[in-house]
């Protein structure tokens, strides 16, 4: 009997559990989620009229996977005692978000990140929960991931922001999400495309994006 062997049992086991916790988070379901409204509103009005199997790419994988480590560490440490809710969803004006992390009423969004910056859309999505929950700030984890994983640096890179932006700030992005919300259900209702102009698509979104595949006219093509 060898030494060593794969416990192939074992194995397999252990990876239907990470597909299932990686592959649950890009489910496709019919509500218009804040997530969908801070990207290409093309998919997003196309992923509720026609869903499709989509899968997540590596980075998104390993950032979904180090969030769900996070959470459970963070809740322990800066809720002790207090109420802490766990992937809280809640609807407001027909859009729906689910919140990391609620502890004693804070939102708290959680981020794996290697490009070493803040993007603008973590602060837009915590900016909907404000709204959504009328908490006076919120919080902001990112851990910083290495790009090169040969670095001889072992600090832990992480960092926890407060977020408090001024309420013309929350009333500007109230605007912009209702705006984007019927755009999307105006695409979906008529089944006209989004205009191109109030389509917010990031230039590497096409790269991933299922419906590039299925045709769509606004598809970048390319290296990304
Ligand atoms: S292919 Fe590009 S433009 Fe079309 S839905 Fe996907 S991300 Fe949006």
């Amino acid at each position: 009997m060898p030494e060593l062997e794969v416990d192939h049992e074992a194995s397999f086991k252990l990876k239907e559990e990470f597909k299932r916790l990686t592959v649950s988070q890009f489910k496709q379901e019919k509500d218009i989620h804040v997530t969908n409204l801070l990207w290409c509103l093309e998919k997003a009005a196309r992923r509720i009229d026609n869903p499709q199997e989509e899968k997540p790419n590596r980075y998104m994988v390993e950032g979904t996977l180090a969030h769900l480590d996070l959470e459970p560490i963070i809740g322990a440490l800066f809720g002790e005692g207090k109420v802490v809710t766990r992937e809280k969803k809640i609807r407001w004006r027909g859009i729906v978000g689910t919140i990391d992390l609620m502890i004693d009423g804070i939102p708290y969004e959680i981020k794996t990140n290697a490009t070493g910056r803040v993007n603008d859309t973590y602060l837009e999505q915590l900016s909907s929960y404000l709204i959504f929950t009328q908490a006076p700030y919120g919080k902001l984890v990112v851990r910083w991931l290495p790009r090169d994983f040969n670095t001889t640096d072992t600090e832990y890179h992480i960092d926890v922001y407060t977020y408090r932006p001024l309420r013309e700030h929350l009333d500007e992005w109230v605007n912009t999400l209702t705006f984007r919300r019927d755009t999307v259900k105006a695409s979906i209702r008529t089944g006209e495309h989004v205009p191109l102009e109030d389509i917010n698509r990031k230039f590497f979104e096409c790269g991933s994006c299922i419906y590039a595949k299925l045709g769509c006219p606004y598809a970048i093509k390319g290296r990304y």
